[in-house]
């Protein structure tokens, strides 16, 4: 028989496991805390939704939505899709289910995206974001709270060291096509210099060129009109008041007039919280103001800010994080006594404590395997001599609850007689 090949994983996909998968765990964990400190309302969403959530919303000229997009027909004829990012399918829930009712509502939600792009460190196909969106508010005291929360997570991440919060406002409807027109003229005397993608950028998306990667653009990039001379005074009154906001809560900001999101939909504040940790992939939350999406979904004009950022990299910053070692580790060195240690072991367990058992395998050998499981108390049930007996060991494993695990077993001794 023809030897059978093992499938290999979708590129570009992981399979976490250990310290990389405790680490996302842990900006989960925290995301999950922080964001119920703002009061924002947890969601859970499709994985997949129309294609058009995601075509109308974004763009169709964006690169997300022209080149890496996971579509396909299904069984029905519909045509689908994976969702890429997390806003446009926030923003139909809020439609569908008529939401409109709550306003303004502070959602999150976490969980996996999928774009078709070049897999290198910290870019992947399959991928992870936490997302905290703001609807229906249209004041910058919202704008500036949303930054707060992420702020303050990444505080409590203990990755804000390094990290600098770059702030830019892209106007009011007006302002940015006032600034669009400037930076097309503008992009048009300058064309030779620039790479092929930002040309094709000339014709769809011209405000994308300000963020390309490519060094050949960076240059005429970074002299192109800034959205100052173009705003009008009522998106330079909004703009004062979210940096005021965010001086009075005490975030420290950056203005960084060329920012621009890759995104059609944002209007006034465009955000990104930026590392030089991660080489090329430097961004690690990003966001702004999309009053336009909602209309866009065929729905009433509705004010609206976010952030989403990306899991893998906000885990790989993490320097510390809340692993989750073995309380007590019960071995049974005798047949014997197998049945002693399962009842304690399930005693253990349900008072909360993480416990193993090691009752299987040859006796000689389960104290060395409770050992190497390197927990904060092991107990040992023995027959020596033909006479029980049972032994303590305490180690330093870094466990948090040692004295609940100390007082926990001494209960348990004095009420067994053990
Ligand atoms: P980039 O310029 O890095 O492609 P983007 O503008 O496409 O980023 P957003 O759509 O704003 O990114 O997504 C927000 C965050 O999600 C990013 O800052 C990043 O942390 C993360 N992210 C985006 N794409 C990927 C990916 N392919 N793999 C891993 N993380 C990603
Ligand atoms: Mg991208």
């Amino acid at each position: 028989m023809a030897k059978i090949q093992t499938p290999q994983p979708v590129r570009g996909t992981q399979d976490m496991f250990g310290e990389t998968e405790e680490r996302f765990a842990y900006v989960v964990a925290t995301f999950e805390r922080v964001r119920r400190l703002y009061g924002f309302k947890g969601l859970q969403l499709p994985v997949i939704e129309p294609t058009a959530v995601f075509s109308r919303s974004l763009g169709e000229a964006t690169d997300v939505v022209s080149k890496e997009m996971y579509t396909f027909e299904d069984r029905g004829g519909d045509s689908i899709s994976l969702r890429p990012e997390f806003t446009a399918g926030v923003a139909r829930a809020y439609l569908t289910n008529g939401w409109q009712q709550y306003a303004p509502m502070k959602l999150s939600v976490h969980g996996p995206l999928f774009r078709y792009e070049r897999p290198q460190k910290g870019r992947y196909r399959q991928f992870h974001q936490i997302d905290a969106e703001i609807i229906g508010a249209a004041e910058p005291v919202a704008d500036v709270e949303l930054l707060g929360m992420a702020d303050q997570l990444l505080k409590e991440l203990g990755i804000n060291k390094g990290v600098t919060l770059q702030l830019n406002t892209l106007g009011d409807t007006q302002s940015r096509d006032a600034w669009r027109a400037a930076l097309i003229a503008y992009f048009n005397d300058h064309k030779v210099g620039l790479s092929e993608d930002s040309l094709a950028r000339l014709e769809k998306n011209p405000l994308r060129i300000l963020d390309s990667k490519d060094p050949k653009d960076r240059p005429i990039a970074d002299a192109a009109p800034a959205i100052d001379d173009y705003l009008s005074g009522e998106a330079q009154d909004f703009f004062g008041a979210v940096t005021s906001g965010l001086d009075a809560a005490g975030v420290t900001w950056e203005r960084n007039a060329r920012l621009v999101r890759g995104l059609d939909y944002y209007r006034h504040t465009a955000f990104e919280f930026v590392t030089d940790r991660l080489g090329a992939q430097g961004t690690v939350l990003g966001g702004g103001r999309y009053d336009g999406l909602i209309e866009n979904l065929g729905g009433p004009a509705t004010p609206a800010v976010g952030w989403a950022a990306g899991i893998e990299r906000l885990a790989m910053l993490v320097d510390v994080w809340e692993s989750f070692p073995i309380e007590i580790a019960v071995v049974a060195e005798h047949e014997l006594r197998v049945e002693e240690a399962i009842k304690l072991v399930v005693k253990c367990r349900n008072a909360g404590f993480r416990s193993e058992q090691f009752i299987s395998g040859s006796p000689r050998k389960r104290f060395d395997k409770a050992r190497k499981s390197e927990p904060a108390i092991l107990v040992s049930f023995d027959i020596r001599e033909g006479k029980e007996t049972n032994t303590f060991a305490w180690f330093d494993n870094g466990s948090t609850r040692i004295e609940e695990v100390k007082a926990f077993l001494q209960q348990f001794e004095n009420e067994s007689g053990f």
